[in-house]
């Protein structure tokens, strides 16, 4: 019993391991545990755009720290130890549309899980992800035939699109 709690512990050290590594070669910053106000969150009246990349999007709330705006996304469901690539690049995106549209640039975004907030840096590195990212989808958006991604086999599951994809798990 004991090898096998040990066994599964360094599996999940190893995992962890694994994907800070993944992270880190992608330029995303992990996120640090930080303890937010929730009564200093401003409620976002509007959608933010940005003309240039097409992009849109609104984020939960905006908090006014000492002149910056600091978007926060909220998530439901299971907090999870790291905050997962999607929700980093979520939160960078409305980053880079409070930057476009108040012209000043949040030194990080926040994602605010159930039982635990981080931080993200917005990094020039996360930036130029991000921007990478919306290049490759609108790249993708052109194209007749775009693979789908399995990643993730519970989504896939639970995907809305099932009945028509082609594709699905
Ligand atoms: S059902 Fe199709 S579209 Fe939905 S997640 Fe699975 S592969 Fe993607």
């Amino acid at each position: 019993m004991l090898y096998l709690a040990l066994l599964i512990l360094v599996i999940a050290i190893l995992l962890l391991w694994q994907s800070n590594r993944q992270r880190k070669q992608a330029g995303l910053p992990g996120g640090r545990v930080v303890y937010t106000d929730t009564r200093a969150w401003g409620p976002v009246e509007k959608p933010l755009y940005d003309h240039g990349l097409g992009l849109t999007g609104k984020p939960d709330y905006l908090v006014d720290q000492v002149g910056q705006l600091i978007p926060v996304e909220v998530k439901s469901g299971r907090t999870p130890e790291a905050p997962y690539d999607s929700h980093i690049y979520q939160v960078a995106a409305y980053c880079l549309l409070v930057e476009k549209t108040y012209g000043k640039r949040p030194a990080y975004g926040l994602i605010h899980y159930p039982q635990r907030d981080f931080a993200v840096d917005y990094t020039p590195e996360l930036e130029s992800a991000l921007l990478e990212q919306l290049a490759e989808m609108r790249r993708d958006d052109m194209r007749q035939d775009v693979p789908r991604s399995h990643d993730q086999a519970s989504r896939c599951r639970s995907c809305g699109f099932r009945k028509v994809c082609d594709q699905k798990l």
